[in-house]
């Protein structure tokens, strides 16, 4: 079995805390735990992403259809400014924003240019105002436009330096922190990528705030453009321009009596192999409601109190999983798959046989299974799955009261 890649360390301060005494260590699922702080409130300061982009210390994930460009299977490769600058071109923040929008040509396609963050435990000389740290980025190389031939020229010069391209879920074979800025750029470039057109007009839009917004210019320079009309995402509606994140709810469902709990499968998967139950929350639900209604539509079982346990980001595409424990109501427990076709099987399982699958059977869906598995016994994802992390809660006891660990 391939090792599973360790999952983020909790920062020190989160360690001792009164509300660590009182409700146990936070959970810190894979795809969190980035190291760098975002600067959100940067995004928009030219000056200083125009410093970032181009100084010598700054970081750049190299990012081509979705796969980035990686060293090995566990470690993301950071290129330099140099080695993308045929892509990138002049440096694109040095006009103010304003400046890019009133500029807008549709059909000039700038590479899309996306500052993740500094990584401010580390300092080779990069600060502006109060801040100092290493800058990162992450460049959309793509080939396509008129930056096609550039990107192609720029993906042979890195795979000649024996660079590889993770392509899919390959990239969860990464190392938490290197995944953690893998999410987010994976996120962020499949959301502009997808969004090319404004979801209140139907007009092109254009990247901003270094790749976290798209605006809806009110003119297009591009010639024989027709006029461009009104659009309320330029009003009040502009939420209609930032990315989206979907929350899921997943959920491990124990037993009225807290003994057994509750694991579906769906036919694709391997035999043997089951998960904790999952579904998306709908508009106007509460995360502990829509626990309950997926719950009941994929299982029949009818589930009273829920506690939420950690969340993961996923960013395949752009989710935000909200991990549950939920209890049975008393007479609630009664299986029935006829409601919702998403389940081949849902069944009750006792702790101690999740126990045995945690230590023995757990693994990625296209993996063998752990290695000391009986055949025939129960098999569960991996710890980098927040479903791990959820039975681990409830079966080990910690989440629940008491001490014990595998
Ligand atoms: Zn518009």
């Amino acid at each position: 079995m391939p090792a599973q890649p360790d999952l983020p360390l909790a920062a020190p301060e989160l360690l001792d805390s009164m509300l660590t005494r009182k409700f146990g260590p936070e959970v810190q699922n894979y795809f969190s735990g980035s190291p760098l702080n975002r600067l959100s409130f940067l995004r928009t300061d030219h000056a200083f992403l125009a410093a970032a982009l181009t100084h010598h210390s700054t970081a750049f994930v190299a990012v081509d259809d979705l796969a980035p460009a990686a060293r090995d299977a566990a470690n993301l490769a950071y290129v330099s400014h140099a080695d993308l600058s045929a892509v990138i071109g002049e440096n694109p923040f040095a006009k103010t924003e304003a400046e890019m929008i009133e500029a807008y040509n549709s059909k000039v396609a700038s590479p899309l240019i996306l500052f993740l963050g500094i990584n401010d435990k580390r300092h080779e000389g990069f600060e502006y105002k109060a801040y100092k740290g290493v800058p990162y980025f992450a460049v959309d190389i793509t080939p396509k436009g008129s930056h096609e031939e550039a990107a192609k020229g720029v993906i042979e010069t890195l795979k000649a330096k024996n660079l590889i391209f993770l392509q899919g879920r390959s990239a969860m074979t990464l190392n938490a922190s290197d995944a953690a800025i893998f999410a987010q750029a994976r996120a962020l470039l499949d959301w502009n990528a997808r969004n090319p057109f404004c979801s209140g007009c139907g007009q092109p839009t254009l990247s901003v705030h270094a790749g976290t917004k798209r605006v809806c210019p009110t003119a297009d320079l591009a010639p024989g453009a027709s006029a461009r009309g009104p659009c309320a995402t330029r009003g009040v509606v502009s939420n209609l321009s930032f990315p989206r994140t979907d929350p899921t709810v997943i959920m491990a469902v124990i037993s009225h009596d807290g003994t057994k709990v509750l694991l579906g499968r769906q036919k694709r998967w391997p035999t043997d192999w089951y998960s904790t139950l999952a579904g998306f929350c709908e508009p106007a639900e509460s995360v502990e409601e829509a626990v309950r209604r997926e719950v009941w539509e994929e299982s029949g079982v009818r589930v009273g109190r829920v506690v939420v346990h950690s969340s993961q980001p996923w960013p395949y595409p752009a989710n935000l999983m909200i991990g549950a424990i939920g209890q049975a109501v008393k007479g609630g427990e009664e299986i029935n798959l006829e409601h919702d076709p998403e389940l081949e099987q849902a069944k009750w399982f006792d702790f101690e046989t999740v126990r045995v699958a945690l230590k023995t059977g757990t693994s990625g869906l296209d993996e063998a299974p752990g290695e000391g598995r009986k055949e025939g016994d129960l098999r569960l994802p991996g710890h980098t799955a927040i479903a791990n992390q959820l039975l681990q809660a409830v079966v080990l006891g910690g989440f629940l009261g008491g001490e014990t660990k595998i």
